[in-house]
């Protein structure tokens, strides 16, 4: 049997609620593996040995996320990055803009909720400057990347490997497989969904910013299929080393004023909202 761990770093465990949600399949992955230690799945402390396949879901915020990771890599053949904050560092990782100090003062002393607020660091792991995508610390064998990740991609990938296999993510964008008819019209103005957009017709060429271009395939388009933008959460194909700025520069090639408002401190969210950690933006804001 094949010795299994999951694990949860920075995230919300939304990654393995879609490994559960695989249901009758999950059950049956359980006939061939042995899940030795999981966060939310069984009650075991301390990670073990001979670790088969490890899936790591989360991003990495604190020091115990750091050292956890890197225990985890050196008693694993195989590690998975789990979800888009383990491939990317995720919705998380857009903290990364802001002064670390200036995030924890806001948090904790700041907000509504909080009266004469402390904040903590006693007894606890120390929160390190930026949120990093599990590859900024350890070699990542394979990525099963999505907000949350597709179950049915989950199974075919961890099937795959437990067989001896290379599985290979889609090649394509989501563009590829989402149903709305392309006429090749140019939006005249980018906007916000606030009303409800033409079903059938692309929704950029109607002017709603949906990242489906500069996105990974494999989903097969939900959001757009549904009529809602695609927010890029499966991240960019090997290809592309910067989904948002991919994003601008195709938003640009259809209209040019767009390039001239783009401002990291508006737009942010909407072009890095899974991969600013990840991201040519954050070396470049960085470097400044
Ligand atoms: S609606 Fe989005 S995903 Fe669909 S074709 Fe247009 S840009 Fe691509
Ligand atoms: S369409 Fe875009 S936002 Fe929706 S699931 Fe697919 S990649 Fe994620």
């Amino acid at each position: 049997m094949k010795r299994i761990v999951t694990i949860g770093l920075a995230g919300d465990a939304g990654c393995h609620v879609a490994l559960v949600n695989l249901h009758k399949k999950f059950l049956k992955l359980l006939r061939s593996v042995k899940i030795l230690h999981s966060y939310i799945l069984v009650d075991e402390k301390e990670i073990p040995n001979e670790i088969d396949l490890a899936l790591i879901e989360g991003a990495v915020r604190t020091s115990h996320n750091e050292a956890v990771v890197k225990e985890v890599r050196e008693k694993s053949k195989c590690v998975i990055a789990f979800g888009s904050c383990a491939c990317f560092g995720g919705i998380a990782s857009l903290c990364n803009i802001l002064d670390l100090n200036d995030l924890l003062d806001y948090v904790y002393q700041h907000t509504d909720s909080t009266v004469e607020g402390v904040i903590p660091f006693e007894n606890l792991p120390k929160v390190q400057e930026k949120v990093r995508p599990i590859s900024d610390i350890v070699k990542v064998d394979y990525m099963i990347p999505g907000c949350p990740p597709i179950p049915e991609e989950i199974a075919t990938i961890v099937q795959a490997i437990l067989l001896g296999l290379k599985p290979e993510l889609p090649r394509k964008n989501v563009c590829d497989e989402c149903k709305k008819k392309r006429l090749g019209i140019t939006p005249k103005v980018i906007k916000r969904v606030t009303s409800k957009p033409d079903a059938k017709q692309c929704l950029l060429e109607q002017g709603y910013l949906c990242l489906g271009p500069a996105t990974r395939a494999g989903c097969k388009a939900p959001c757009p299929n549904y009529n809602m933008p695609c927010e890029g959460c499966r991240g960019p194909l090997e290809t592309v080393p910067d989904q948002g700025l991919a994003m601008l520069d195709a938003l640009s090639a259809l209209t040019e004023k767009f390039a001239h408002e783009y401002s990291p401190t508006v737009h942010l969210g909407t072009f890095h909202r899974y991969t600013f950690a990840s991201s040519f933006l954050a070396k470049m804001l960085r470097s400044r």
